[in-house]
């Protein structure tokens, strides 16, 4: 390793996302002070607004609670008590509803809440400060692996390097375009789908009584999702060009597109916060790990928002591979060791594809203009509806608690 390089970690996480914030937490709370845990980000000291909220299921809820994150945003958390389907054009007067779920995953456990990514972000923050992982507000530039561990190189934005670190993990949780996938040369397989998701909060007149709306209209799904308070995050998907020209709306006429397709439930609605859209599309990385690197979040994976999954699946990554590091340090074996990360790919890949082939299948069903698709799916949804054994399981599923859970799912501590 080069002589300029900083002092060694065991663990280096780029990305101060949630789940690289998550997993930083989850290691030290796993294996204390003999793990030494850092993240860099760039925008560790910068406030990024982000207007979405996530739905947690019930498996990521147990998560944040076995790791002391729970506990800092659980106020803030609105239960989703129950789920509506519609499927209709934007013109139609009323939306038939065809399909319902009510929100329990497990008894008096709802199936998922809804919570804002900055306050999330926020207490994973603290969270890690508490914890003693050290933070640094720095990009991943460069590495070179080999089997003794991993020198990185940080940079600081300006090109100007902000120094090295050796490590013997670095997990890229740097996002959807991974610099760190990309340098490891792991190819990504996927496609866009020419879709972007704006989201933002509304604050309503009437109460939601936690319930959660999906509307799927012809350019894609309208998602109305219950905040605390008289408020809902909405998740609108539109055709990229659409999309652009609904946010560059004056406010009126913006107001008004967006009453069409809320409705008028709810009463009055305000846009409040921030505004964002995000391209929409289906990838996946080829291997989730490399020499001394593993991909958790949007760096190994991105699925349609449709179903609400896409961080729930990078929680997944998390557990799974904290789990399995926390288990081979304590075993005296290298964080970053060859069976270590085979270990975690094992158990990461196989489910992943199989999450994002379902939801591009819901994307494709149901963006798109035919009348006869509608119908057959509308008569699938009816059929489902009536199957109160068949809606269990989706419930389970959805909510994270089927396959084999790593124990942080299953709220156990590591
Ligand atoms: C509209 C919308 C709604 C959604 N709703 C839900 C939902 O309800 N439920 C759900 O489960 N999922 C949802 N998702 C998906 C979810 O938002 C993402 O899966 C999640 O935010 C990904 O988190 P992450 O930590 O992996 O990555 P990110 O949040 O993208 O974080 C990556 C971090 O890496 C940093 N970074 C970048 N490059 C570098 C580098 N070179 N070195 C160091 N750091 C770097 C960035 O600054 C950033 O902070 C939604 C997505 C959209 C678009």
């Amino acid at each position: 390793m080069d002589q300029h390089t900083d002092a060694r970690i065991d663990v280096l996480i780029a990305g101060g996302g949630i789940a690289g914030l998550a997993l930083a937490v989850a290691l030290r709370q796993g294996l204390g002070a003999p793990c030494s845990v850092m993240v860099a980000d760039p925008a560790l000291d910068r406030d990024v607004s982000d207007p979405r909220a996530s739905a947690i299921v019930a498996a990521a809820r147990r998560l944040f609670q076995a790791i002391g994150v729970w506990e800092r945003v659980a106020e803030e958390a609105q239960p989703v008590l129950d789920m509506v389907v519609t499927d209709s054009a934007l013109a139609d007067a009323v939306r038939p509803i065809f399909l319902t779920f009510d929100g329990e995953a497990e008894e008096g456990e709802p199936f998922a809440h809804m919570v804002e990514n900055g306050p999330l972000r926020s207490a994973l923050l603290n969270a890690a400060r508490t914890a003693g992982v050290t933070l640094r507000s720095a990009a991943v530039a460069g590495f070179r692996s080999d089997q003794d561990g991993i020198a990185v190189e940080l940079g600081d934005g300006a090109r100007v390097s902000a120094g090295r670190v050796s490590a013997g993990l670095l997990v890229a949780a740097d996002g959807a375009n991974s610099a760190i996938r990309r340098l490891a040369g792991i190819p990504l397989y996927g496609w866009s789908y020419g879709q972007s998701a704006i989201s933002f909060t509304v604050a309503h007149e009437r109460d939601h009584g936690g319930r959660a709306q999906e509307h799927f209209l012809p350019a894609g799904p309208f998602a109305i999702l219950p905040l605390k308070g008289r408020r809902s995050s909405i998740v609108w998907t539109e055709r990229d060009a659409d999309a652009a020209r609904i946010l560059a709306l004056p406010e009126s006429d913006l107001h008004a597109e967006l009453e069409r397709r809320f409705g008028l439930e709810l009463g009055d609605i305000e846009i409040v916060g921030p505004r964002g859209s995000f391209p929409v599309g289906r990838f996946v990385a080829r291997d989730f790990v490399a020499e001394r690197i593993a991909l958790v979040g949007d760096a190994a994976h991105v699925i349609h928002p449709i179903a609400g999954q896409g961080l729930n699946m990078g929680l997944k990554d998390v557990a799974a591979l904290a789990e399995t590091v926390v288990d081979a340090m304590r075993l005296g074996l290298e964080p970053g060791a060859a069976g270590v990360l085979d270990r975690y790919q094992r158990w990461r890949r196989f489910d992943t594809a199989a999450m994002g082939t379902a939801t591009d299948g819901l994307n494709r069903l149901f963006s798109n203009r035919s009348d006869g698709l509608r119908l057959v799916r509308d008569l699938g949804l009816g059929l489902v509806d009536r199957q109160p054994a068949l809606k269990r399981l989706f419930i389970r599923e959805a909510a994270g608690l089927t396959g084999d859970l790593p124990r942080l799912l299953r709220g156990e501590m590591l």
